[in-house]
Formats: C-alpha cells, structure tokens, sequence
C-alpha cells in the first residue's frame, strides 16, 4: 500500500465559469490558471504521483508548455491513471476536500465522483469530495480563489489485496 497528498489552489480571475473534477460550473468569477485551473483534479493527480513517487504534476505537464495551455485537467488525470498502471498499482480509495466560500458543489458532486472514477476505471463509492468554507479566514476566506487537497491510498496488484475493502477472497490470514 502507499499513500500520496496532493493540494492545489488557483486564484480567480474575471470569468463565469469555474472547472472541478471535470464539472464546468457557473460563477461569478473563472480560475486563473494556464490549464483549465481544476483545483480538484491538479490535486488529486498530485496525490497519485506522490504516492507512486513520481514527483509532482508540474514537472509532468510544465506550465512553460503551450500542448496544456487551456488543458482540459481530465488528460492530467488520465496520464495519471497510466502511470498507475504501468507501475502496477489500482486506487483503493481517494479522499477529495475542496475548500471554497463559492461555489457551492451541490448536484454537481455526483458528476465530479462520476468523472474522476472514469478516468481512474474504478466506481464512485472509491471517490469521495467534501467541501468546506474557511469561514471567511484568509484569501480563501475573502474569495479570492479556490483550492483543494487530495489524499490517496494505492494497492500493489501483486500484493493480493486488490483494494476491495470487503473482499475476502484474497484474505490470506483468517480471522
Ligand atoms: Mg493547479
């Protein structure tokens, strides 16, 4: 098993639309960023690289690189998934917190848990994304921005825990 954090933060800037775990969503305000600046999955690809320890997504997909200008985060997010594969890990389980006075996630959550398991080729209940305010503290706070953290747990596919919480198949031990 192995564990990777990942967090990211993007400013806002004028705009009507923010992206989060692959859901366009209206607001007042757009994220600054040189990709599509989703906070959500810039985190979460930077927990699965950390706990595979491939270093971070910057030094992945380089801002200084106009092939991701304007990227639409789910081709981070796919790379990602073939890392893992190739290196022959499967997620157990992702724990997403995305922290923003606005905008509200709402009905959007369902979608984002349906994107990102699409991507990762394993099924929502895996994916889980909280949201807080920070109460008005901080840039956060004020609303100048959003940010979220990721944290991920991976399961080697040779160690015959294939990550199934209930399985038992594999239970090597008894209990
Ligand atoms: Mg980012």
């Amino acid at each position: 098993m192995r564990i990777g954090h990942g967090y990211d933060v993007h400013a806002f800037e004028p705009g009507d639309h923010v992206t989060l775990g692959g859901v366009r969503m209206a607001h007042t305000q757009g994220a600054k960023a040189h990709s599509d600046g989703d906070v959500v999955l810039h985190a979460l690809c930077d927990a699965l690289l950390g706990a595979l320890g491939l270093g971070d997504i910057g030094q992945h997909f380089p801002d200084s690189d106009p092939r991701w200008k304007d990227a639409n985060s789910r081709v981070f997010l796919c790379h990602c998934a073939q890392l893992l594969r190739e290196h022959h890990y499967r997620l157990v389980n992702a724990d997403i917190t995305v922290l923003a006075e606005a905008p509200r996630l709402g009905t959007h959550r369902a979608q984002m848990r349906a994107n990102i398991a699409a991507d990762l080729e394993t099924t929502p209940d895996r994916i889980n994304i909280k949201a807080t305010t920070s109460e008005g503290l901080g840039a956060l706070g004020r609303g100048e921005g959003l940010a979220a953290h990721a944290v991920v747990l991976l399961a080697h596919a040779e160690n015959g825990n294939h990550g199934h919480d209930h399985g038992r198949s594999h239970h090597r031990h008894g209990r």
